[in-house]
Formats: structure tokens, C-alpha cells, sequence
């Protein structure tokens, strides 16, 4: 199934993002996450490519394995790093061939301790090009990433859009921000993107926070802010492992319902291969659903840019502990 067709229904399109693990004790307790997820009925689940093309085979496979064995829609992450166009094309063909059919092209991030990107040689320096080479040669949907507070390396937000404007219009389907935790920033950022003509829905990247230190890193190396409130909380929080994941779930809870409320067409779970608070999230989304989230939002005209106040979730639901 090509995934760009679950959006445009009344139910929001749910996805959640999983690490190939390096070991076969990784696997299984992946396999065993998939499982619980699996019940939640997501529209897809996706793989990712690991830094300098380290997991090449690992999201290849593990991509197979899902559409195979599980009933779930399945999506590679494809990047550029250490790939000439044509070892590209021979993983295209692969993908292909397994009978994948929705591909997320990126560039990729330098290689650790280099600040620049260097395009490999005979490969291509941004996720445009492969974008540009894909969509021509195969039938896949693409994704595409997007940075609703801009990407680390382009401080010229206005620059950055242009160029993402470029990349939807390569052929992107839709598109999948990187992880943020105010709303307000997702809202600014489809409004700039409407207005420099991307009209490809745009998918929130939603992390939920289970470690302060993990937390704190990521957001550093993909510039993404933690806003003062979420920091303070967590840093009463922070050497209580519980008190950490309940303020992560209960945030993240918030932070869905506002954006879903305000027209969001789905949501992607950064799951790092965990289900916990992804689950309970989600469970959290279904209950705030019947209560009328959702049909607040469909009755909205337009786009829904501006964002109405999160609606409250119960203190049961905000430590985690009921759907
Ligand atoms: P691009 O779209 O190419 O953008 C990269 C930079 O180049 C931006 O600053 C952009 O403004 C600039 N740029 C683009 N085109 C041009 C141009 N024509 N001229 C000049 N500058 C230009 N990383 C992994 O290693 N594996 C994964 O599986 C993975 N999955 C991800 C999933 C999502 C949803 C997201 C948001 C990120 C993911 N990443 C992953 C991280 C990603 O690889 C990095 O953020 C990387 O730095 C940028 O990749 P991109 O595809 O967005 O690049």
C-alpha cells in the first residue's frame, strides 16, 4: 500500500519509527515492540537508515520482515551517506524487489567530528537529488524530512524552506518534521510552508522524553529547543526515572491533542524502539478522540493554522497510568 493514500480520511494517520538493532537480542525485543504496536493499529510503521550507511542490510530486511509477517505498511529510510548513485540504485532495486513500496530519501547527517557534509563521490550532496533520481525510475511514495525549527546547518530560515520547496517538488508525497515539543512551532512552520507552495501534508515527528541526558543530546545535535516549562519539569524529574517518563507522556499527550486539534494529518512516534509511552500516548489520543478532539477539528475550516489551547488530559492520564 502506497501510504500517501491513508491520508484524507477522518482518522488521523499514526505512524511510529523504529532503529534496526544490531543484534539478534535486539531483534526479537523489537519484534515483541512491533507486536504490542501492531494492536494500535498505526497506518504504517517505518525503519531507519543508520549513520554512514551502517544498517544498509539491517532496514532492508527488517522492512521485509514487517510487510511479511505482520499485517502493518512498512517504509525505508533511504540516505545518501557513503552511496554512489549507483549503489543507490542497486538498494532501489532491492527495495523494489522485496516488494516495498514507500521509501523516505534523505540526505543524511556528516559523518561524527566533521561539520560539513561532503557528498561521496559519483553520490549526491542533498536529499533533492536522490528525490530527483528516485521518482523518474520507480514507483515508490516518497516521504520527505522537514525541520520546523529549521535545520541545524541552514541558519537562513527562508533559504531553508526554498530548498524544501525544492525537495517537495521533486516528488515528495508528504512530509515528516523532525521532533519539536511546542506546538506553535509546527503551526508557524506548515503556515511559511503553505505559503511557499509545499502542499504535501506535513506529518509531526513527536519524541517522547523517557531519558533527560538522551533527551538533552538529541536535541542538541538535531537543533531542536526544549521550551522552559518541559525543562523545568524535567529537571525536577530528573533522577526518577518514572517521574521522567510520565512527564514525557504527559507533554507528548498535550502536545498531540493540540496538534491534531489544530489540524495536524497524523502524527509520527520517534519510538526508539520502545513502547511504553508510545503506547500510552496514543491510548491517551484515542480517549481525548472520543471525547470530541477530533471532531472539533473537522469542523474547522481550512487548515486549522492556529492553535487551539491543548485540551486538558486527566492527572491519571498525565503520569501515564490510564489510557
Ligand atoms: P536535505 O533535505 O538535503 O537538507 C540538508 C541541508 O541541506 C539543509 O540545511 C538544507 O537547507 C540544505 N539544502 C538542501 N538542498 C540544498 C541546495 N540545493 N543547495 C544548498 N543547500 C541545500 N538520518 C539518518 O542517518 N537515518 C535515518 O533513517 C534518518 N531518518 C530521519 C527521519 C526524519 C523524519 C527526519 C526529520 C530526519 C531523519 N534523519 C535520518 C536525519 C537526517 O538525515 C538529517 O537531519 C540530515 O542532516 C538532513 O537530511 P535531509 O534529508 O533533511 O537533507
Amino acid at each position: 500500500m502506497r501510504i500517501i493514500d491513508c491520508f484524507g480520511s477522518s482518522r488521523p494517520v499514526y505512524s511510529f519509527e523504529f532503529l534496526p538493532p544490531k543484534t539478534e537480542d535486539g531483534v526479537r525485543t523489537l519484534f515483541a515492540t512491533i507486536e504490542e504496536l501492531a494492536g494500535l493499529h498505526p497506518s504504517f510503521v517505518s525503519v531507519t537508515y543508520g549513520a554512514g550507511g551502517s544498517t544498509r542490510a539491517l532496514t532492508i530486511d527488517l522492512v521485509a520482515r514487517i510487510k511479511r509477517e505482520t499485517a502493518l505498511e512498512a517504509m525505508a529510510h533511504l540516505t545518501c551517506v557513503g552511496h554512489s548513485a549507483v549503489e543507490l540504485g542497486c538498494i532501489l532495486d532491492e527495495l523494489q524487489a522485496r516488494g516495498i513500496e514507500n521509501v523516505l530519501p534523505l540526505r543524511g547527517d556528516p559523518p561524527r567530528g566533521e561539520t560539513r557534509f561532503i557528498p561521496p563521490a559519483d553520490g549526491f550532496a542533498y536529499a533533492q537529488e536522490l528525490v530527483r533520481f528516485v521518482r523518474p525510475r520507480y514507483s515508490f511514495c516518497l516521504a520527505g524530512a522537514c525541520y520546523p525549527e529549521g535545520h541545524l546547518e541552514c541558519p537562513d530560515k527562508d533559504e531553508d524552506l526554498r530548498h524544501l520547496a525544492e525537495k517537495a517538488s521533486s516528488g515528495v508525497d508528504f512530509l515528516i518534521t523532525q521532533l519539536f515539543f511546542d506546538p506553535q512551532d509546527y503551526f508557524r512552520f506548515v503556515e511559511r510552508a503553505r505559503t511557499a507552495g509545499i502542499e504535501q501534508p506535513i506529518v509531526p515527528g513527536i519524541m517522547p522524553v523517557t531519558n533527560v541526558a538522551q533527551i538533552e543530546r538529541f536535541t542538541q545535535m538535531c537543533g531542536a529547543t526544549i521550551p522552559p516549562a518541559l525543562q523545568e519539569q524535567l529537571d525536577a524529574a530528573r533522577d526518577d526515572e518514572e517521574a521522567v517518563i510520565a512527564t514525557g507522556i504527559a507533554w507528548a499527550t498535550e502536545q498531540c491533542q493540540a496538534l491534531l486539534a489544530g489540524g495536524a494529518p497524523g502524527i509520527h512516534f520517534y519510538t526508539l524502539n520502545r513502547s511504553r509511552a508510545t503506547r500510552t500516548i496514543f491510548l491517551n489520543l484515542q480517549s481525548s478522540d472520543d471525547a470530541g478532539t477530533r471532531r472539533h477539528a473537522d469542523a474547522a475550516t481550512g487548515p486549522a493554522l492556529s492553535a487551539s489551547p491543548p485540551p486538558r488530559v486527566s492527572p491519571a492520564q498525565r503520569r501515564g497510568l490510564t489510557p
